[in-house]
């Protein structure tokens, strides 16, 4: 039996390597994207997925997202919620609007699509996973609406696994940075900054979203897969690094 997969900003990045490796893996993958041209290019690739144009910060577009879904696949196992975009913050004068906005699309969004399918994840014992970052835990300066919805998809996460356990299990992953762009040429000082030695690859994410999937005894869990970054302790002058201040 094949699966049926949901994923949001399916046509880029993280999100369409997701799509990618539940397809290889044997699924119906629907995606839904506000980026109409890409994603309908992508579609084309693979008889088993679908795209659905729309943007997910409005709730009526869930709701057809989700027909269309149960139209072409007929089942929902797994909704990945994946989209979101990047904003700025009280430095910036960010305004309420915007920030309501990104609410919408980061956090109020992977909440109702986890309504709407709730049914259908309770009947096949499905998966919910949420992408956050690792910016849900750590902040620069003038981040507060990005920063505010990856912390409040952290708490989501484990509130839906609590509310639909033992059925559906809940997970969620906090990546740090993942190179979607195709940059080839990283400086020296960016790689070694990531303990890990690289620059993360939309692989590096896909991997732990298919792995949740498969596993049954994590749930209510944000898994950072940041190659390490978040651990690293700073003191400056210590194991080469400098802190700079500006006069
Ligand atoms: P991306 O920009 O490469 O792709 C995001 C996709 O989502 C795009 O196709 C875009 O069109 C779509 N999208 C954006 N807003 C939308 C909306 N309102 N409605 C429908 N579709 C929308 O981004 P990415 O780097 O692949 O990020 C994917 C997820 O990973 C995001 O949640 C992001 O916050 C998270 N993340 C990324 C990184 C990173 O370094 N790339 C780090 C931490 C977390």
């Amino acid at each position: 039996m094949k699966r049926g997969i949901i994923v949001t900003g399916g046509g880029h990045g993280i999100g369409k390597q997701i799509c990618e490796d539940f397809i290889q893996a044997g699924d119906k993958v629907c995606f839904i994207d506000i980026d109409e041209k890409r994603s309908a290019e992508f579609a084309k690739e693979h008889s088993e997925l679908f795209f659905f144009h729309g943007d997910i910060a409005n709730p009526l577009t869930l709701k057809e997202f989700v027909e269309f879904a149960m139209e072409k696949m007929g089942r929902i196992d797994v909704v990945v919620n994946n989209a979101c975009r990047g904003s700025k913050g009280i430095l910036s004068s960010l305004s309420y609007e915007e920030f309501d906005y990104m609410l919408s699309i980061g956090l109020k969004a992977p909440y109702e699509l986890s309504r709407l399918c709730k049914d259908e994840l309770i009947k096949n014992k499905g998966r919910i996973i949420n992408i956050a970052s690792s910016r849900a835990f750590q902040s620069e300066p003038d981040t507060e609406a990005y920063t505010s919805v990856k912390g409040g998809i952290v708490a989501l996460t484990h509130a839906l696994a609590m509310s639909l356990a033992p059925n559906v299990l809940v997970n969620c992953i906090a990546p740090g940075w993942i190179n979607v762009t195709g940059e080839q040429n990283f400086s020296c000082e960016d790689r070694a900054a990531i303990p890990a030695g690289k620059i993360g690859t939309p692989k590096d994410i896909s991997n732990m979203v298919l792995f949740l999937c498969e596993q049954d005894f994590i749930t209510g869990e944000t898994i950072t897969v940041d190659g390490g970054m978040n651990k690293r302790m700073i003191y400056h002058g210590d194991w080469n690094w400098y802190y700079r201040v500006n006069d």
